[in-house]
């Protein structure tokens, strides 16, 4: 498995895969470390978890540089998301004993009645490239607290990351086998879920990739979450104060390189202000600085592979073929690295590729609308329900309007972001289940009943 720069095309480092006797000799350890650990007290848990907290706090410049280099990321940007893991471990190490303790819930009057929460065993994550920390630490953090163990399978550019997460967890003191990473290519995913001691499995990735892990979960009938792609609405009404919601709509959709499933890829328009709209979305997206990540004063870097590159660009020439206009960008930079343009497409048709498919870099795609009924119509006429957020002046107004949006995650003035005290998850083709806050701890859990009597 090779780490390649995406800003320089170059070679970072190659690392040994595991074969099949590696995968099962990390099942086995997952396996009896999960006996021990599910044993352990609650409060043992929680100090673990503040402990690689702290470890990532010191580590950020280190973490963040290894993400910049293996996947493109801002730098910036990256030591945000270390700090993000941090706080996901902090909030759980805090939360994790009152979101499953005990649930007395009031039955026959001569019985006693409670639900506990007990851990499943070992849980297989499928993790994307684009937050590499991120989405695995927000599977890890919940997860471990509940006293589940788990083994990641990473997306295959980012094996630095990989091993850096395993590193920090047992620099952290996790006992061995209750965090492991398995350098592997996802053609070995489906013996894994298939076999007896793994217990459940979470996917952030891809439709496609969802619809493969999830189908094999269910036929070996454990549980699953998946959290997959986006195509988020952004609706600009007609009283929504122009320059402000501009600003945060580029950077909705330009954090990342728009490489994120919540952000906002669909700027569904007012006509009334479409024109004013318009102007100040591209100077905006214009205003940013294309370069090197680890220039502190870089927006947006290249994208993480160059094959997601092309594939962008192909979606952005379906959709200029099908009657979209190009206002800015358009192109694959020229020179080294996977960089592209960011642009702005308008009068994106409804039916376009661009309006129908994940774009999943730094490409905006406007849609005009006439009023809030047509503009609800086009936000929901998408397979995904993920995230979406509405503008507005009026509180009350983006409230009913946000409550009509069918996706996981509806913001009225702020942009579709996760939070650890939140539920996050999709709808429709962006999967099911929820993460963090305490649906996602309680996601791999056996929720059991206890009578006495
Ligand atoms: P994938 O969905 O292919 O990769 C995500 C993870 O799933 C990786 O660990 C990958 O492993 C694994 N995976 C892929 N296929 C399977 C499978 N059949 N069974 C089990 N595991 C699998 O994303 P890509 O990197 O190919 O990106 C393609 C597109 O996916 C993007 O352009 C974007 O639209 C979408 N995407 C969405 C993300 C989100 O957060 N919603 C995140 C990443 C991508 P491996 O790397 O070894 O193939």
């Amino acid at each position: 498995m090779e780490s390649i720069n995406p800003a320089t095309g170059q070679r970072l480092d190659s690392y040994e895969t595991h074969d099949a006797d590696d995968i099962d000799t990390a099942l086995g350890t997952a396996q009896s470390a999960f006996v021990d650990w599910r044993s352990q007290s609650m409060a043992h848990r929680q100090t673990l978890l503040e402990k690689t907290a702290q470890l990532l706090e010191e580590r950020v410049d280190e973490y963040a540089e290894l993400m910049t280099h293996e996947m493109g990321k801002p730098i910036e940007q990256a030591r945000a998301e270390v700090r993000k893991c941090a706080w996901v471990c902090e909030y759980y190490a805090e939360t994790a004993a009152e979101q499953l303790q005990d649930e007395l819930i009031e039955s026959d009057s001569d019985a006693r009645t409670l639900v506990s929460y007990d851990p499943l065993g070992p849980i297989l994550a499928i993790m994307p490239w684009n937050f590499p920390f991120w989405q695995a630490f927000r599977f890890i953090a919940p997860n471990l607290a509940a006293g589940n163990v788990g083994l990641l399978k990473h997306a295959s550019n980012v094996p630095g990351c990989a091993l850096a997460i395993e590193e920090v967890l047992q620099d952290a003191g996790m006992p061995e086998g209750v965090f492991q990473t398995l350098l592997i290519s996802s053609s070995e995913v489906d013996d894994i879920i298939s076999d007896d001691r793994v217990a459940g499995v979470t996917l952030t990735g891809s439709e496609g990739a969802g619809r493969a892990v999830g189908q094999r979960a269910g036929q070996q009938l454990k549980p699953s979450v998946l959290e997959l792609g986006g195509s988020d609405p952004f609706v600009v009404l007609d009283d929504a104060p122009i320059e402000a919601t501009a600003k945060r709509g580029a950077f909705a959709r330009l954090q990342n390189t728009g490489q994120s499933c919540i952000a906002a890829k669909r700027f569904i328009v007012h006509d009334a202000i479409y024109d004013d709209f318009v102007e100040a979305f591209v100077d905006e997206v214009e205003a940013l600085t294309v370069g090197d990540p680890t220039d502190e004063d870089t927006d947006i870097g290249p994208m993480a592979r160059p094959d997601l590159r092309d594939d962008l660009d192909d979606q952005i020439d379906r959709t200029l073929e099908a009657g979209a206009e190009l206002l800015t960008g358009g192109e694959a930079v020229d020179g080294e690295g996977a960089y592209y343009q960011p642009t702005v497409l308008t009068e994106v048709p409804r039916d376009s590729a661009a309006a129908t498919e994940e774009t999943f870099g730094p490409v905006a795609s406007v849609i005009r609308v006439s009023d809030e009924t047509e503009a609800i119509d086009v936000a929901n006429d998408t397979d995904f329900g993920l995230g979406a957020s509405v503008w507005t002046s009026d509180l009350d107004r983006g409230e009913v309007f946000a409550r009509q949006f069918e996706a996981g995650l509806c913001f009225v003035n702020e942009l579709v972001k996760s939070d650890p005290r939140l539920p996050f998850g999709g709808v429709k083709n962006s999967g099911y289940g929820r993460e963090l806050s305490r649906h996602g701890i309680r996601e791999f859990v056996n929720a059991k009943t206890i009578w006495v009597q």
